[in-house]
């Protein structure tokens, strides 16, 4: 992480996240439903989900981690200023 700085957190808007089309939001409303099931957090209008998700998730959409960040910020599924460690 940035020097002496915590992770920043990935906070995903699952309302908006339920606005998207499902060309464009399909695979990553999938893996969040997949986590809320895991955690049984069923109630959220957020899920912080791991850095490491971001990772994975990059791979499905076959773009680098920023620039999945930077789409998800475009989309509005994060906030702005949202920024990868
Ligand atoms: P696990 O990874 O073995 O984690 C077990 C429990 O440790 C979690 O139960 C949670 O209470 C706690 N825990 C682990 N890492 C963190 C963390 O970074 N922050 C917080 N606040 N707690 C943490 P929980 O939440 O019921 O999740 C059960 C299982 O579901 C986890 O087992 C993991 O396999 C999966 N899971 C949950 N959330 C995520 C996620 O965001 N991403 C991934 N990849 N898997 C998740
Ligand atoms: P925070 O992480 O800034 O989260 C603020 C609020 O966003 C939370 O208020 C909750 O309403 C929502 N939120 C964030 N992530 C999730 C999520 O993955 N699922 C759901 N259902 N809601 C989410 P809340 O619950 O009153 O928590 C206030 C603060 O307490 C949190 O601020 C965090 O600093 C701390 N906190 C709460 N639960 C945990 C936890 O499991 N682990 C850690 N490390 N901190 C926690
Ligand atoms: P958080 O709970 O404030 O945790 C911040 C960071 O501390 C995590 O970033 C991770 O690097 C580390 N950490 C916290 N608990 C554990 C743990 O039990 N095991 C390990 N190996 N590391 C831990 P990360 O992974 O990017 O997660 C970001 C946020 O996503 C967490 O903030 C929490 O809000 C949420 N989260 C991640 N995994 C889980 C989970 O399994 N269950 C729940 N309920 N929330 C999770």
């Amino acid at each position: 992480s940035r020097r002496g700085a915590p992770a920043p957190k990935l906070v995903i808007d699952l309302g908006r996240l339920s606005e998207l089309p499902a060309h464009q939001a399909g695979p990553l409303a999938r893996y969040a439903a997949a986590i809320q099931s895991q955690r049984g957090d069923y109630n959220g209008k957020v899920l912080t989900i791991r850095q490491e998700d971001l990772r994975s998730l990059a791979v499905i959409y076959d773009m680098s981690p920023e620039s999945l960040t930077e789409q998800l910020v475009g989309w509005g599924v994060l906030p702005a200023g949202t920024e990868l460690d």
